[in-house]
């Protein structure tokens, strides 16, 4: 019997050219397609197939013949758009595995900025020699200008006619269209301005370079005091790795916004070129031709923000970690990655150096130098005659603030003093706005975001209430709405705004002033008052985290800490490293040059090992502290952690699933998994969430279990799972 497979056995099977193909959509798998004879593709490729009835954007991850006879369509085209480079690409798709995200829509992030169309290349204008012109008035003038290249724009301008007469010119072939350069990328020079290095950062350097002597997977944890000049040291890292190969790309990533322009100066001034800039800030276009400009790689030094890991390298050779331990390292929204871990796993599957830099190491990156996993660099000294600040205590208890107030008798004192010496003081408190929680005293009714259950913050400055987490604001109500008793509406507790009020009354001589990221929403505004500090146009500098680190003010010899119980509280895995860090950070900004300075902490437990290690400058003490707790739950870094995060509008069907999870956990041997426990906050935006924590063993397949259990039982469409591998805090 002649079956259709007897005849295709006999027929000679012609291999064809097959791609497989990521579209950009949450689909577990790629799909397989035709390339037509016509078309050379590569992985890396942009194309468009088609899906259904549909032609949808997609990326070509792999190239094989096959002479299988399968009915596919073929690839409808490729788009014109730089090729992705291989190591980029298999870093996406293995990243994408990491985060258990769909690698489409892992890719569909990468890709986000070639959404934006490439910017046209500019066209100007340029008179032309042609004899017997009879040109009209408006028309000479333009001519008259119209030596150099300008745009249509600019010639009408300059000239002051309507851009029709330029238009009329050229159609005359009085002037010709010339294109005028793209805006290129400056290549940075190693040896633009060579540094010179003390004693304690030269012998830093020898040690990372011998390091980059070895040529390949080399992390580096770069452990030193701030001011010590661990930004000195790796920008010499950064010069070798420009050096030593003529089209290498570097990385530097850096924590956040504000941080940013103090470093930039800094890499252009010993580069000569300022750096690419990667943040939530740059605009579209910019981002889109950065994004070109990393493919090609013409753009070589990249200085951004943790998104900035997933740019489409085609050579990276370094990449350093400022500030290694800071939370924003950690992607909370959308696909959710911490780009610390990311980035040493792309230095590790591609062999080259990353260094981690810090005076207060994640305890994972610590953990991993003791262990001599990572190589350890340490300087111990600030540079020049700068000293670590004097570190005190200030018991609460023991000195209660008058009713009303928030700063005790020994820190206005210390205050005081310090501005009679015609010296800076910084007030930390991690809280923006006039007050965290506004109530009824009438009937107790607290004001809170109408879609969450989170308190609103009173901002006095705009006389509205805030909901800092979905950003819903209201005007301050005069009576309260629950109960309407007319003045019962009461601030409790401290902002920066209510710290501000107490300090112009206390010191109306002072020119005080908040730093915060409602004070200073954008780069400039915070480098418009970070040097308004600088010539001190400031006294009393009241901020938040934004001012933290980063910055040296040489005037600036006491830090008082306002609160500094605040972060310890909620019993989450990392409150007492975070606010150790934080903490370490705001007191290392008092006296960075001669003078000495002092930091005063106002709290209530000064007995918590937080506090004790601060006062001491013990780091290692609160590290070993630490690591015991860490260690006996089996927690990171002893232990990996992932959290299952799911939620819905419908509450009862959100927990019938829920249960039905928790009845589905599979029994594994080194993996507990603890929940459902409603999330931290348990309504955002009008969504219940409900949280399961997996914890395993370090030698365990963490996401294999979890993506294994979570296919098990499949969700319903009204139920959002959202994944979160090494959560931040919870
Ligand atoms: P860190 O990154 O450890 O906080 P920085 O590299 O920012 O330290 O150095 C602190 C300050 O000291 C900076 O203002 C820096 O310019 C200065 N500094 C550090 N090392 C040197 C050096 N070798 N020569 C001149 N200035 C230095």
């Amino acid at each position: 019997m002649d079956s259709p497979a007897d005849s295709l056995i006999e027929a000679p099977a012609v291999a064809t050219r097959r791609a497989k193909v990521v579209v950009l959509a949450p689909m577990e798998t790629a799909l397989d397609y035709l390339v037509p004879n016509d078309l050379d593709l590569s992985a890396g490729d942009h194309v468009w197939v088609p899906l259904g009835h549909a032609k949808v954007r997609g990326l070509v991850v792999e190239l094989y013949d096959s002479a299988e006879t399968v009915k596919l369509k073929p690839v409808a085209a490729r788009i014109d758009d730089p090729r992705v480079p291989e190591a980029s690409l298999r870093f996406w798709l293995w990243a994408a595995g990491w985060t258990l995200t769909a690698p489409g829509t892992f890719l569909k992030g990468c890709l986000q900025a070639l959404k934006t169309p490439r910017a046209q290349a500019r066209h100007g204008y340029v008179r032309h020699e042609v004899e017997a012109l009879k040109p009209t008035a408006k028309q000479a003038r333009v001519l008259e200008l119209a030596v150099l290249p300008l745009t249509a724009a600019e010639l009408a301008q300059a000239a002051g006619v309507t851009p029709g007469v330029v238009q009329t010119l050229e159609k005359k072939g009085w002037l010709e269209k010339v294109e005028l350069s793209r805006e290129g990328f400056a290549a940075p020079d190693p040896d633009f301005k060579m540094p010179s290095l003390n004693g304690d950062q030269a012998a830093a350097d020898q040690l990372l370079r011998n390091e980059w002597a070895r040529q390949g997977f080399a992390p580096v944890l770069l452990d030193g005091v701030t001011g010590s000049g661990k930004t000195e040291v790796y920008l010499e890292t950064v010069a070798r790795a420009l050096r030593d190969d003529p089209t290498a790309q570097v990385l530097v990533l850096l924590p956040e916004i504000a941080l940013t322009t103090a470093v930039m100066g800094r890499l252009q001034s010993r580069f000569g070129v300022p750096p690419v800039q990667w943040h939530s800030a740059v605009s579209a276009s910019q981002r889109r031709r950065i994004w070109d400009g990393v493919a090609t790689g013409e753009a070589r030094l990249i200085v951004g923000a943790r998104s900035a890991l997933f740019l489409p390298y085609t050579n990276l050779k370094l990449i350093v970690i400022d500030e290694e331990h800071d939370g924003s390292y950690k992607q909370e929204e959308g696909v959710r990655y911490q780009a610390r871990d990311l980035a040493v796993m792309r230095a590790h599957r591609d062999g080259f150096m990353v260094v981690l830099a810090s005076a207060t190491p994640s305890l994972e990156t610590l953990t991993n130098a003791q262990k001599g996993r990572y190589q350890w660099v340490r300087l111990e000294n600030r540079h020049g005659t700068a000293q670590l600040p004097d570190i005190a205590l200030i018991d609460m208890k023991a000195h209660p603030p008058e009713k009303g107030f928030w700063l005790s008798d020994p820190l206005v004192g210390e205050i005081l003093a310090t501005l009679q010496r015609r010296e800076q003081v910084l007030l930390f408190l991690n809280r923006r706005g006039y007050a965290p929680l506004v109530l009824c005293r009438a009937c107790g009714e607290r004001m809170t975001s109408p879609k969450t259950d989170s308190w609103l913050v009173e901002h006095r400055a705009t006389g509205r209430l805030v909901c800092h987490l979905t950003g819903f604001s209201m005007k301050k109500p005069d009576r309260c709405p629950h109960c309407g008793a007319l003045d019962g509406l009461t601030s409790i507790g401290p902002g920066v705004e209510r710290i501000l009020e107490e300090v112009q009354e206390r010191f109306p001589q002072a020119r005080a002033e908040i730093f915060s990221s409602d004070t200073t929403p954008d780069a400039d505004s915070s480098a418009a008052l970070i040097r308004r500090v600088e010539n001190h146009e400031i006294d009393i500098l009241i901020a938040t985290q934004a001012a933290a680190k980063g910055h040296n003010f040489l005037n600036l010899t006491l830090v008082g800490i306002v609160d500094a119980d605040l972060g310890l509280k909620g019993g989450d895995l990392r409150a007492a490293e975070r606010t150790f860090q934080l903490l370490a950070q705001a007191t290392g900004r008092a006296g960075r040059a001669t003078k000495p300075g002092r930091a005063l902490l106002q709290t209530y437990t000064p007995e918590h090992p937080v506090m004790q290690a601060l006062q001491a400058q013990d780091r290692e003490a609160f590290y070993a502290y630490e690591q015991m707790s860490r260690d006996i739950a089996q927690f990171p870094p002893f232990g990996r952690l992932g959290a299952v995060i799911l939620s819905a509008k419908d509450n009862g069907l959100l927990n019938r699933y829920v249960r039905e999870l928790a009845l589905a956990i599979p029994n594994t041997e080194g993996i507990d998994v603890y929940g459902p426990a409603d999330a931290p906050l348990s309504l955002v935006r009008g969504m219940w969430r409900k949280r399961f924590l997996v914890r395993a063993d370090r030698n365990r397949d963490l996401q294999g279990f979890m993506s294994a259990w979570l296919k098990s039982l499949k969700a319903p469409n009204a139920v959002r799972v959202v994944t979160d591998i090494e959560p931040y805090s919870f």
